[in-house]
């Protein structure tokens, strides 16, 4: 018998929300979640806990150059467990706010792990045994987990993922980090600034592989002057614990073969989906990779089973996709109008220092396309608001069609970048011109000012440059 109209496996972001969304157009929803709170990776071991982190790196850089601004601090001191302190605080506060939303909008939440059975029913292992549900439709937003190099293995001690790094008692002297995706250059980031001595390593030619290349360099360049040592183009050949941490063996882009000796190692080479425990086998749903295969309404090829989230194929795994994915497949199921998600509009966001923002076409991708493109350019060095806060690297790229001033892309990196991109994916999802955007008045003294000089400056009229 249908127990309910919608039962949603998995209570991150994607999911959490999609149950919410349900709730508001009426219809009767169970969320499932394994953990023991709500809200998955992003809120537990994911977005909100690192961003905390990257808060407090943000306020105690501050402390140390605090005499540039006329302020002497005598002695400051990071005390990395109250630092953790303050961000397991921010996320239980939120875990609680996700189960009052739940109350809110009459979502059921079943504890418990999920497993598909097929035409609608989902087993859930609960602590005191099985519950069979059915539903008219279900959502699958099981999720990712990190991915490890063959052989490694995890371990609170010397071998960390995401999780383990959110709970290491002592800033480690020396940190060496595999892979500089969003992962690897925040966790850098961080522990660059609370003094670790820190190694980024990636194999691909330059840093945040996805971004545009002016970016990467940005990036690069500014690490490196924060001290990061950066190797692109780097193969890891060996990893091995030793009695103080570990030792890898790296050949570098210059074919010269490395150690490197180091307390911690991060590995962040990317996130598998959660998909191989979940029932799949009892469905028609197709997979790709492990990832499952949807259509734009985020329909698998099971009837009435959707997918969103870390575990789709073909887009980002990233919290903001999740949550439009939810509201997608919601409105898809419940007859209302919707659109689907744009791949071109997903704005992205890497909390750096210097932070990275961006959506739609680099300039490479623009070109490839066949585009007649024209770039314009503004560095932060003349936005009089960025030379207030006293950070200068960086930049806003627009990336427009010639022909008729289409936006096909900006890419930002510096000050508030992750916050500045807004301006640029609201402008696109309206279909702005660069002439609207010149138009548009941008407030002084303010960091977005620079946004409104780049879309001046692809006709090669910014002001201050
Ligand atoms: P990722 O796929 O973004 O980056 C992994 C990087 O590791 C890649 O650049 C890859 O080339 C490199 N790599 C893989 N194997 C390697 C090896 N053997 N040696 C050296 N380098 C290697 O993965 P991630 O950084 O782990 O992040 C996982 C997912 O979570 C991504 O989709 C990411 O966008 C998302 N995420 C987003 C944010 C954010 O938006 N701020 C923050 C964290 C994570």
């Amino acid at each position: 018998m249908v127990s309910h109209d919608l039962i949603v496996i998995g209570s991150g972001p994607g999911g959490y929300s999609a149950a919410i969304r349900a709730g508001q157009y009426g219809l009767k929803t169970a969320l499932i979640e394994k953990f023991p709170k709500l809200g998955g990776t992003c809120l537990h071991v994911g977005c909100i806990p690192t961003k905390a982190l990257l808060h407090t790196a943000e306020v105690w850089d501050y402390f140390q150059h605090s005499a540039e601004q006329g302020i002497h601090c005598e002695n400051p001191r990071l005390d990395l467990p109250g630092v953790l302190k303050r961000k397991t605080g921010i996320v239980d506060k939120h875990a609680k706010g996700i189960e009052f939303l739940m109350k809110k909008n009459k979502v059921e939440t079943v504890a418990g792990f999920g497993t598909l059975k097929g035409k609608g029913r989902v087993e859930v292992q609960t602590a005191t045994g099985t519950r069979m549900l059915e539903g008219r439709h279900i959502i699958v937003a099981s999720g990712s987990e990190a991915r490890m190099l063959p052989g490694l293995e995890a371990d609170p001690e010397r071998i960390l993922t995401n999780v383990e790094i959110l709970e290491m008692k002592q800033v480690p002297a020396r940190l060496a980090v595999i892979g500089a995706g969003a992962v690897g250059v925040e966790f850098a980031s961080i522990f660059a600034r609370f003094g670790s001595k820190v190694t980024v390593l990636e194999m691909l030619p330059r840093l945040v592989p996805v971004e545009d290349e002016d970016v990467s360099k940005e990036l690069e360049r500014s690490f490196k002057k924060q001290g990061i040592a950066c190797e692109t183009g780097a193969r890891v050949e060996k990893v091995e614990k030793t009695a103080r941490g570990v030792r890898l063996t790296v050949t570098l882009k210059t074919g010269k073969q490395e150690t490197i000796e180091a307390e911690k190692l991060l590995v962040a080479v990317g996130r598998k989906p959660n998909t191989d425990k979940i029932g799949l086998e009892n469905t028609r749903a197709e997979t790709d990779g492990g990832f499952l295969k949807v259509n734009e309404y985020q329909q698998t090829g099971e009837p009435g089973l959707y997918a969103i989230g870390d575990v789709v194929a073909g887009t980002p795994q990233l919290a903001h996709v999740a949550t439009m994915e939810g509201m997608v497949a919601v409105a898809h199921m419940a007859g209302k109008p919707w659109r689907p998600v744009n791949k071109n509009r997903i704005p992205g966001a890497t909390y750096t220092e210097p932070g990275i923002g961006s959506v739609g076409l680099t300039e490479a991708q623009a070109r490839e396309k066949g585009y007649k493109v024209k770039v314009g350019k503004f560095p932060f060095l003349g936005n009089s608001k960025a030379t207030i806060l006293g950070s200068h690297d960086g930049f806003v790229k627009v990336v427009a069609d010639e022909k008729y001033g289409e936006i096909l892309g900006v890419h930002i990196i510096g000050p508030h970048a992750y916050e500045l991109i807004a301006e640029a994916v609201a402008a696109m999802e309206a279909e702005a011109t660069v002439e609207t955007m010149i138009a548009t008045i941008h407030a002084h003294p303010t960091l977005y000012e620079a946004v409104g000089e780049a879309f001046n400056a692809v006709y090669g009229q910014a002001i201050h440059a």
